[in-house]
């Protein structure tokens, strides 16, 4: 699927930020909200100064809270900005570079433990800030996997856990010092078909999955899900 996607969309150049404060910011803002609206709140915390570890100290979560919110959830998000910050600077000595010298698992297990952080967030965080060969998996991933038929759910909705491992284990054959690279292109790349084609409903007709699609299900003998016409 990586090299389908990859013939089909090219480099994806994630994260779109230009340091990893930014990434980090991105992450938060970008919870439960579009790129666009987290775009204009980055843009407001950069005409701020506030795009920087020192800038954001500088401002109060009242502040804050303004600047964000195009991104909605104004107050968890102040909050939990505030707190990264916070075990930055109590942990880290206010350092990008030094956290990201600590161990994945320790990072992983302190991030989860903030306030607004999930698993998607946490590894995020992991992958395009820190540099830590992590999958990320999301809604996208999890529609293709299941529409796909990579995994059997044993529940309704498949666990992120076995996301992450999904990919993890299709990279296992690839150098580790390449995990970092393929893990960011892969997830950028699912993120581009899942919104081109790998929708709430499915648009397989010109997805550069569909081949893969009818090799993993026999979808060639049924309909498209969306227009009802046989696949080609
Ligand atoms: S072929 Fe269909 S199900 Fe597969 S990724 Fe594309 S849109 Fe989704």
């Amino acid at each position: 699927m990586h090299d389908q996607l990859a013939q089909a969309y090219g480099p994806q150049h994630w994260w779109p930020a230009k340091t990893a404060f930014e990434v980090i910011l991105g992450a938060y803002l970008t919870q439960n909200t579009a790129w666009k609206a987290v775009e204009r709140s980055l843009a407001n915390l950069r005409a701020a100064g506030a795009l920087t570890p020192k800038g954001l100290r500088a401002i109060s979560v009242e502040t804050l809270q303004d600047l964000i919110r195009p991104s909605g959830f104004i107050t968890r998000k102040a909050l939990a900005l505030k707190a990264f910050l916070a075990m930055l600077d109590t942990e880290f000595a206010g350092s990008l570079r030094r956290m990201a010298a600590a161990p994945t698992a320790q990072l992983r297990h302190r991030l989860l433990a903030l306030p607004g952080v999930g698993n998607e967030t946490a590894d995020a965080i992991l992958l395009y800030a820190l540099g830590h060969p992590v999958p990320v998996a999301d809604e996208y991933l999890r529609r293709i996997a299941e529409r796909h038929q990579l995994l059997t759910p044993a529940q309704p909705r498949i666990r992120y856990e076995s996301l992450t491992e999904l990919t993890r284990s299709a990279f296992a054959a690839d150098p580790p010092a390449g995990h970092v690279r393929l893990f960011n292109e892969f997830h950028a790349l699912t993120v581009a078909v899942g919104k081109a084609h790998c929708r709430r409903t499915a648009h397989c007709e010109g997805c550069p999955l569909a081949g893969d699609l009818q090799l993993a299900t026999g979808y060639a003998r049924q309909p498209c899900p969306r227009s009802g016409k046989l696949n080609p």
